[in-house]
């Protein structure tokens, strides 16, 4: 005998507003309650109607064209805000794009909160197939600093305060909040609604360092005869700069900036030894990482370290995990950057110091002469034609160097490494790029995010390949006219475009482009005239120049395709020693 059962998928009776509220609504006026000003998403089923009430409340919703862009635009107003960047998704796919920029936001230390709708439970769990059907919190849980669903319309402002409370403290990172279909459009009373909200207390605890872990630190650095600080973005991040130079003015001390933290003391000034890593590495005695990790950006703490067995550590850092990961660190000091730099900074006059008086000018010295090598690396290719990297970079690096308050995305693999070492930066959380996962596909997010979260003026530096991955989310910026240039450097591929097809497919009447190839003749300024950009297509140095200088007066959307030479540039940039061995002779 058969039987006949009514689908679960009746509309709930529409709720009537304004004395009954949806799900949505909690969620939306949770968000406001913390004082949510901004969201990067991209909308559709179940979570459309919830930007729009997020509007409504006076949240901005930056719609983008795919959600892994609208999440390194989140990550980015993260970074810059110390408040999360808030990203909205839908169920599986839109998910899924979004939670890859969420783990990135984990993996660099960035807070930001994925909220997405996911379908209803029990066909999920049962794994009948139901709409867009995906284990979405198993699959975010491990990949995120922390991952919660919400069931119930009344857990939604408690949903929203552990969310925020998650990806603010401590050690920032990625929190990823589900919110299932049935929740989002519960219906309760508005007035029962209303008695749920509430401002948490203290949602970024200060967590000053023992007074032992700062003696201990503070007794080796004034020990020291060639010490050195390494300053990263867990230091941009927590707004010392005021400290650090104090620190640094005080002691002498002088310093390296990892890419991110270039800018937080800048990086042309007397005690600047941005030229001297390899230096610091072999021959400093005391180290001391301030929101540095010791990763592989680092080598580990081994390479060039190793040459130098006398070296010891201090690491000021807020998550006492990271400590020991890959090398014995001396002097361990636990903390949030600020107390640790301000309890620092009160120890130093009980502290004499024991510097060489040779160290500092020595450091000097070899910046002096590696500036000098770096100029005429630049000067030679002046009039290169077509452009190179270098020709292209000679020509930014002094219009970018007179407006400091520009901020530069940089990503790609030459156009990342060349741009990082040519263009120096004076003012803290002015350079975005890739990170810790050295990633690609970040840029036209962050260019976004930076230009949203500050009001400020945005370059992008992109490689064409690099490019490739976002480029689509420049019309995002374009439809919320945005002060931002996007500067593509074309040598027409992957590394470069002069890699050859091995097979007999690459020869005519096939021609199949090998891997790396891309399009030198591609001309990615017509894609920009698509979305009423102002765009120039460039191929000297004079263009350049003109056309750059053009956009930063003008702080409209703009793109410039620069035209480089196929052979400019080669694998990898700085870090072609990461392949496996070849087995061929691959050209790239
Ligand atoms: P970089 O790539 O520039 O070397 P990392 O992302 O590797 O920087 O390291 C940043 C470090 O800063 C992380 O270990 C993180 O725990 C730490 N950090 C982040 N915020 C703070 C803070 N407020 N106080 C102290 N340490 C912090
Ligand atoms: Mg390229």
């Amino acid at each position: 005998m058969s039987t006949t059962t009514t689908p679960n998928t009746a509309a709930p009776a529409a709720p009537s507003y304004p004395n009954q509220v949806t799900g949505m609504w909690v969620l939306a006026r949770s968000l406001v309650m913390m004082g949510i000003t901004d969201m990067y998403g991209l909308v559709g089923i179940p979570v459309t109607e919830l930007a729009y009430l997020c509007q409504e409340q006076g949240i901005r919703f930056y719609g983008f064209r795919h959600e892994q862009q609208a999440g390194m635009a989140a990550q980015t107003h993260g970074y810059l805000t110390q408040t999360p960047g808030v990203l909205l998704t839908v169920s599986s796919l839109g998910f899924l794009n979004g939670l890859t920029a969420t783990t990135n936001a984990t993996v660099n230390c960035y807070p930001m909160i994925q909220i997405s709708g996911s379908s209803v439970r029990e066909p999920i769990d049962l794994q009948q197939g139901t709409y867009e059907g995906l284990d979405q919190l198993a699959i975010a849980k491990p990949l995120v600093k922390a991952a919660y669903r919400v069931n119930d319309i009344k857990d939604i402002p408690t949903a929203v305060v552990r969310a925020y409370r998650a990806a603010v403290s401590g050690r920032p990172g990625g929190v990823y909040l589900d919110v299932t279909t049935p929740c989002l459009g519960a219906i309760m009373d508005r007035e029962e609604a209303e008695k749920l909200f509430y401002k948490p207390v203290d949602v970024v605890p200060s967590m000053p360092p023992a007074k032992s872990a700062v003696e201990r630190a503070m007794e080796l650095i004034a020990g020291a005869k060639r010490p050195a600080f390494v300053i990263g973005k867990g230091a941009a991040y927590a707004q010392v700069e005021n400290e650090l130079k104090e620190l640094v003015e005080k002691t002498g001390i002088p310093y390296f900036s990892m890419s991110m933290a270039k800018g937080l003391l800048p990086d042309a000034a007397p005690l600047s030894a941005m030229s001297c890593r390899t230096t610091i590495m072999e021959t400093a005695d005391v180290v001391i990482l301030v929101g540095a990790r010791l990763n592989w950006l680092l080598s580990r703490g081994h390479g060039k370290w190793d040459k130098n067995p006398n070296l010891k550590f201090v690491q000021l850092d807020i998550d006492p995990q990271e400590i020991d990961c890959n090398v014995p660190i001396a002097a361990p000091v636990v903390g949030d950057l600020k107390s640790i730099l301000t309890e620092m900074l009160a120890a130093l006059p009980s502290y004499k110091l024991s510097i060489d008086a040779n160290w500092v000018p020595s450091l000097q010295a070899e910046s002096k002469a590696k500036d000098v090598k770096f100029e005429k690396r630049l000067a030679d290719a002046a009039t290169a034609s077509p452009m190179t990297h270098w020709t292209a970079l000679g020509v930014i690096k002094p219009i970018l160097e007179s407006n400091p308050d520009v901020i530069l995305v940089n990503e790609g693999a030459n156009t990342l490494d060349d741009t990082r070492d040519t263009i120096n930066m004076s003012l803290p959380r002015h350079r975005i790029d890739c990170a810790t996962w050295a990633i690609m596909g970040m840029g036209m997010g962050s260019m976004v995010g930076a230009a949203t979260s500050t009001g400020k003026q945005v370059v992008a530096i992109e490689g064409d390949s690099a490019f490739g991955f976002s480029g689509m989310d420049f019309s995002t910026a374009c439809r919320f006219n945005l002060p931002v240039t996007v500067v593509i450097f074309n040598n027409g591929g992957i590394y470069n475009g002069v890699g050859v097809n091995m097979s007999e497919k690459g020869q005519a009447p096939y021609g199949d482009p090998a891997p790396t190839t891309l399009d030198i003749k591609a001309r990615y300024d017509k894609l920009g005239e698509a979305f009423g950009a102002d765009t120039y297509y460039v191929t000297t140095p004079q263009e350049l120049d003109k056309a750059l200088r053009a956009c930063l007066v003008s702080k409209r959307p703009s793109l410039i395709d620069v035209q480089l030479a196929a052979d400019s540039g080669k694998e990898s940039g700085h870090i072609g020693y990461l392949n496996p061995a070849s087995l061929q002779n691959v050209i790239v």
